[in-house]
């Protein structure tokens, strides 16, 4: 079933559907395209096809082999539409829903391109705000590059900036998807580039075990251990590549390299992995945990390589449920500070009821319908008071990141 969008383009056939709209396979004047239509009530937002108007030269603007291209921008009637270049593939969550885990050649080749995607828009005053393996597109009918991996493009350049507009969010919360979010989001600063680098850094990870390093039960419990903890690291990889992870998932954003630094490093570790096999690394959870909550139930973080700490559902608050759901739009009530300073921080964490597996995980998705978001909407100052992380926020100036996001709603 055809219908027009605007006066120029036809959208002929659903390609998938995300939180902020649908995907369709469509025709233009100049052959085929991507249109992705916006959802009805962001559609329906004044206030935002406003938004959507004016960033329409910067989001048209970018124009480099790793990013897909926004060509066009409609607005007609009730319709607000994306029209982009049409990647023939896939997106990096199905091929890692398929696969678990990817060999570390081919992960570093797609976190290299999108580095160099991320190093133009960065240039540009382009922060991206929602890097994760739903928003890479692998493209099939490009050649093959290191371990046999396709081309990677970047896409939703601006999509989550968009949605962040003030009247839609409210100054104590954030927007992002809780696995990928920097601890400054966290903490309430706004999103410069090196929250880009951070979900990338995240987004390696996790093609290479498997498991994201932060993810996994509550939202809150997942924002605060990107504050609070330290990334267990993965057997089996050079130590080259392992630094490049520690940096860039470093607590503090100077800290961590720029988009072209990344790039240029995983460039040159790309000839140490050859032929390495996926890994072979299990969850901190894996094993079956006793009931959650219970004070003598809470295990400690051990020293780098030995087991670490189970993880599970850590509610800011006791009794709420454990989400399941990473991809959900979740909106929590904001914590009583008693309730908060229940348990300890950074070091513990209360187990996963037994044979629960962490929703992040590969054995999680493959038993589970695969479910698209975008959005968390959580009561960041709140959680980042409770927090008490501070520090190192006094070392974290955005001079190692130059480009800034130019909406800043969720700001405290
Ligand atoms: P999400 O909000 O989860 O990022 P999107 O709305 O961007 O999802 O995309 C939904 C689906 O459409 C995905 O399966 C993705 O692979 C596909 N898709 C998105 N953009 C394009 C494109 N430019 N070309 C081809 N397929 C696309």
């Amino acid at each position: 079933m055809a219908r027009n969008i605007g006066s120029r383009y036809t959208a002929h056939q659903i390609l998938g559907r995300g939180s902020a709209g649908t995907v369709w396979l469509g025709e233009g004047p100049e052959g085929p395209v991507a249109v992705k239509l916006l959802r009805e009530d962001l559609a329906s937002d004044q206030e935002l096809v406003g938004r959507f108007v004016q960033e329409r030269t910067a989001l048209l603007g970018l124009d480099h082999p790793r990013v897909v291209k926004v060509r066009d921008l409609v607005v007609d009637g009730n319709d607000l539409a994306l029209v982009m270049d049409l990647v023939r593939g896939t997106d990096l969550r199905t091929r890692l829903d398929r696969e678990r885990r990817l060999a570390p050649e081919a992960a570093v080749a797609i976190v290299k391109d999108v580095a160099e995607a991320l190093a133009v828009a960065h240039k540009a005053g382009i922060v991206h705000r929602d890097v994760k393996p739903e928003n890479i597109l692998l493209d099939m009918e490009g050649p093959l590059g290191p371990g046999g991996a396709h081309p990677a493009l970047l896409t939703d350049f601006g999509v989550a900036k968009l949605i962040d507009t003030p009247g839609r969010t409210k100054a104590t919360r954030i927007i992002g998807t809780p696995d990928y979010l920097a601890p400054e989001i966290v903490e309430g600063l706004p999103p410069r580039a090196a929250v880009d680098i951070y979900a990338l850094a995240t987004v390696l990870y996790e093609l290479l075990a498997g498991f994201t390093p932060f993810g996994g039960g509550h939202p809150g419990a997942v924002l605060r251990r990107h504050v609070t903890e330290t990334v267990v690291p993965l057997p089996g990889i050079p130590e080259e590549l392992w630094q490049l992870i520690v940096q860039c998932l470093a607590k503090a954003p100077a800290s961590r390299l720029r988009a072209s630094e990344l790039a240029a490093r995983l460039a040159d570790v790309l000839p140490l992995l050859k032929g390495i096999p996926p890994l072979d690394v299990d969850e901190p959870d894996a094993e079956p945990a006793p009931e959650p909550y219970e004070e003598d139930t809470y295990s400690t973080s051990t020293a780098a390589g030995e087991p670490g700490p189970r993880r599970a559902a850590v509610p800011l608050v006791p009794g709420a449920s454990a989400d399941s759901n990473r991809d959900t739009h979740t909106s929590m009530r904001v914590p009583a500070p008693d309730e908060l300073s229940g348990g300890p921080l950074g070091t513990a964490r209360a187990p996963r009821p037994a044979g629960a597996r962490r929703p992040g995980s590969a054995r999680h998705k493959a038993g589970a319908v695969r479910k698209r978001r975008i959005t968390l909407a959580v009561a960041a100052v709140v959680i980042a008071g409770a927090l008490g992380t501070g520090g190192y926020l006094a070392a974290s100036g955005d001079g190692d990141a130059p480009p800034q996001d130019s909406k800043q709603s969720s700001q405290p």
